[in-house]
């Protein structure tokens, strides 16, 4: 029988995936911190501990990204079960958490409606941090429901409700103090759709239109029936639809019109109040 350590496996893998990935690859096969690796270099893997691992590397030399094989992601301080149901969770998308626990008081009741959930990233990471709050969480998919609907139980959430639908088609009536989105937004011909980890995520969560505006539009036209009085709006967006995210919040009369840079300095996030209810 092939003894291999941890170390050997890690030299072997890095050539194929590079050092990052075949750590949590192989983190995942022991179910081991980072640390045990750097501790145990000796430690021999076992037959089918190896068998895995080489699975893994193999699928993700296809391709697939590491969060699909691995069947997780950290987002903000907690970590979320996805699969290919799901978007995988972005550092980008904390802003957009940032920014809205900035506007979610801690001591009393506050309506967020997250639209498009998917894994629950967002809608969770508020529940979470700001109890008080009673969260909304809609998306269109019944697969992407149940991911997060398991992320919610696992992380021990109660103040989160689940609707299934499409944006806001559900919530007739229904007022919030926040909403919040990251919608699809990269345009239909966008060459990354056919690159990368992008191939292998759910398309109808990455891709809205020929300018990846249509969602984003129908959001900002709808939100206004759905905010309370001096309720605020915030929205993920690509690294180019900054301005035309003002302006369609402008042209439905929203004040307080803002956008923020990620931390790579792209405006990524934009919003507006609505100071009188429609
Ligand atoms: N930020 C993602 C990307 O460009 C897209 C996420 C989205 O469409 N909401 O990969």
């Amino acid at each position: 029988m092939q003894r291999v350590t941890i170390s050997q496996a890690l030299t072997f893998a890095c050539r194929d995936i590079g050092r990052v990935d075949a750590c949590m690859l192989l983190q995942h096969v022991l179910d081991a911190a980072q640390a045990h690796l750097l501790t145990h270099p000796d430690q021999i893997l076992s037959a089918q501990q190896l068998e895995a691992f080489q699975c893994l590397i193999k699928r993700r030399i296809d391709g697939v990204p590491v969060a699909y094989l691995t069947g997780e992601r950290a987002f903000y301080d907690l970590t979320l079960i996805v699969n290919e149901a799901v978007l995988i969770p972005r550092p980008e998308t904390e802003l957009l958490v940032d920014l809205a626990l900035q506007l979610i008081p801690l001591d009393r009741s506050f309506r967020v409606l997250d639209l498009g959930t998917g894994s629950g990233a967002i809608a969770i990471t508020i529940a979470k941090h700001r109890p008080q709050s009673q969260v909304t969480a809609v998306d269109v998919s019944p697969a992407a429901m149940a991911v997060c609907r398991q992320n919610a139980q696992n992380l021990q959430i109660d103040n989160l409700s689940l609707v299934m639908g499409s944006w806001f088609d559900e919530l007739s009536g229904e007022r919030f103090d926040l909403i919040v989105s990251n919608p699809p937004y990269v345009a239909g011909n966008d060459p990354h759709l056919q690159q990368g980890d992008l191939r292998f995520e759910p398309q109808v969560a990455l891709s809205a239109g020929d300018d990846g505006l249509f969602c984003i539009n129908h959001i900002i036209h709808n939100a206004p029936d759905h905010l309370t009085e001096n309720g605020w709006l915030l929205l993920e967006h690509g690294y180019d639809q900054a301005s035309a995210c003002r302006q369609l919040l402008q042209d439905r009369d929203f004040s307080n019109i803002c956008s923020h840079p990620d931390l790579a300095g792209i405006m990524r996030v934009s919003g507006g109040q609505l100071k009188f209810v429609k």
